[in-house]
Order: structure tokens, then sequence, then C-alpha cells
């Protein structure tokens, strides 16, 4: 029988989690979730919503009207979603974003955001911190914006963030230096961009590459990385970037997106069901599941 709500006797009450977006038919999450909440006997779904940005509203009631234990959030919903919050995890407050609610047992609503969580979280499995690091972001965004605050909450030295549209770069740099206690930078990234000397941990934090854009890689001059350096890349399908591939033949040790996927699902796995995530099956699946499109 499956473990359920009620450990005594027969349960068939499905414990409801799922991630509310537009668009949302691409967002892989629900497979691995399935996949974990399977391999543990967990008698949950994980249901992939399409939610308007105008239904934000009866979504959220829905959540309390359905006992639902959880919900993520995608685009466009990430930053409207705080209102209806009642707690938020510091990092969500920082970043000004929530990826995943969860619903407390008094029934109230605690946001978090695990996208930093679970790159933090991929690098720890690898044996790797950013405690006293130079960590180089390349882009300026969510997933930017989440990674470079849960560095510096973890005690990184400097950020850097190298964008195009620079004005966006200062603000995630002001961003970190009013709320951590790491020194941070927000530059211009300029063609053939040069890594700076000293950096510990290099990050693509933008969507360069991604299928099926597979060739395309981030504009960086990759004769300045160097065996020194961990490069990682958030980009989780391939799994092995055009990106990786390149610094990879420059001696440096690579960390994929497909890890920090896995590692944020795994977070949400236990934040909503408070066991431990089956982490190698929710990354197999996904692996699967890009290898056979
Ligand atoms: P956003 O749209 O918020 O940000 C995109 C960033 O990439 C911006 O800084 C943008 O620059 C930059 N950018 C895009 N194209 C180019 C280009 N051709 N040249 C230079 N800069 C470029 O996206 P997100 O941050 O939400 O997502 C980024 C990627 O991260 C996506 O591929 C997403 O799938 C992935 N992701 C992976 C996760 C994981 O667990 N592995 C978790 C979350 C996201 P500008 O500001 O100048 O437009």
């Amino acid at each position: 029988m499956l473990k359920g709500a009620g450990d005594m006797g027969k349960n068939y009450r499905v414990e409801l989690v799922g991630v509310f977006g537009d668009p949302v038919d691409d967002n892989p999450t629900g497979v691995m979730e399935e996949a974990a909440f399977a391999a543990c006997g967990l008698n949950y779904r994980y249901l992939t919503m399409k939610v308007k940005e105008e239904d934000l509203d009866p979504a959220m009631k829905s959540i309390k009207a359905l006992n639902m234990k959880g919900m993520n959030l995608t685009m466009p919903h990430k930053i409207k979603v705080i209102p209806y919050l009642d707690d938020l995890s510091e990092a969500a407050q920082i970043i000004g974003a929530v990826n995943t609610i969860i619903v407390r047992k008094d029934g109230t609503l605690f946001g978090e955001n695990t996208d930093g969580k679970g790159f933090v979280q991929a690098l720890k499995n690898k044996g790797i911190t950013s405690e006293d690091k130079q960590v180089v972001i390349l882009g300026a965004g969510g997933a930017a914006k989440a990674i470079a605050v849960e560095c510096a909450l973890a005690g990184a030295k400097k950020v850097t963030i190298f964008n195009r549209t620079v004005e966006k770069a200062q603000a995630l740099a002001d961003t970190v230096t009013a709320h951590t206690k790491a020194a941070a930078e927000g530059r211009k990234w300029e063609s053939e961009l040069a890594i700076p000397e000293g950096t510990d941990i290099l990050i693509n934090a933008t969507s360069i590459g991604f299928s099926p854009n597979v060739t395309a890689r981030p504009d960086i001059f990759y004769g300045t990385v160097t065996e020194h350096m961990v490069v990682c890349d958030v980009v989780f399908h391939p799994a092995e970037t055009e990106f990786l591939k390149s610094c990879g033949k420059q001696g440096a040790k690579t960390v994929n997106g497909l890890g920090m996927l896995a590692c944020q699902g795994a977070l949400n796995f236990t934040l909503w069901t408070g066991e431990e995530a089956p982490l190698d099956v929710m990354e197999e699946t996904l692996r699967k599941e890009f290898s056979e499109e």
C-alpha cells in the first residue's frame, strides 16, 4: 500500500503538489517529482497546470480548497505570488521571487526560492562550496539572481555579474551588497569576454546553448578559462553543453544544470513530504526524459 497522510490502515487519499505557470508545457519538474514519489511509495501527485497571469488569485485559493501540500511557481507568477504568502525565507525575500510554496500544518503558506539552493547543493555534492570564493556569473535574470544571492549567503568573497544589459548586472550587484557580506560588482558583457584572473567559480546563468540551439555557447574568450576554475551551467538540456565542453577542454572541473535541477527538485520533495529525496532516481529520470526526445 502507498504511504499517504494516515499511516494506520488503508488511505486512498492523494496528496497534491504541482506547478502554476504559463507557458508550462515544457516544464520537466513533474516527471522527476512523480518518479521520486513512486520510488518512495508516497501517494502524492505533481500536477503541471497552465495558470494564466490573471488567474493567479483563484489558483492560489485552490491550494487551500484542495488541501494541497505545496506548489511550484514559474513564469509569470514568481513575483506576483508574494502578497498571497504568510512568510518568506531569507533568500526569497532578498531575491524578491518565490518558486516553491510549502503549506504548513496550520494552513499558512511559506515561500521559498530553491533555484539558487539547488545550485549550491549541486556544487556541494561535488565537494565544492562557494565559501571565500570569487564567483563570476554570466547573465542577470532570475536564475542569475537566485544563484548570486545563495552563493553570497554561503560565504562567497566576491560575486561579479556580467550582463549585456549592464543596468541589470549593476542592480543585482547592489542587491547582493545590500543584503549579504559578499563584495559584488555588475559589469557590461563585452564580446570575447576575458574571465577575470582569480575566478574560482564561473557560471553560465543564461539560456545560451539550450536545446535546440545546442551549438551556441556564451561569447567569452575561452583561453582565459583555467584548470583552477569550477565551471557551471544552468542549462539542463543538453546536460553537457558546448560551454561545459569548451571549458572542460581548458582543464576546468564542470558541474551541469541537470544536477542543479535535480537538486532543486529534491529540496522541494523534502520540503513537501518531510522525507529524504531519492536524488539519483530524480537525476536519472531527467536524463532519460531528455535522451528520449
Ligand atoms: P531570464 O530571462 O530571467 O534571464 C536571461 C538572462 O540571459 C538575461 O540576463 C539575458 O540578458 C541573458 N541572455 C539571454 N540570451 C543572451 C545572449 N544571447 N547573449 C547574452 N546574454 C543573454 O531567464 P532565467 O534566468 O529565468 O533562465 C535562464 C536559464 O536558466 C534558462 O535556460 C532556464 O531554463 C535555466 N534555469 C535552470 C535551472 C536549473 O535548475 N538548472 C533553474 C532555473 C533556470 P539581458 O538581461 O541582457 O536580456
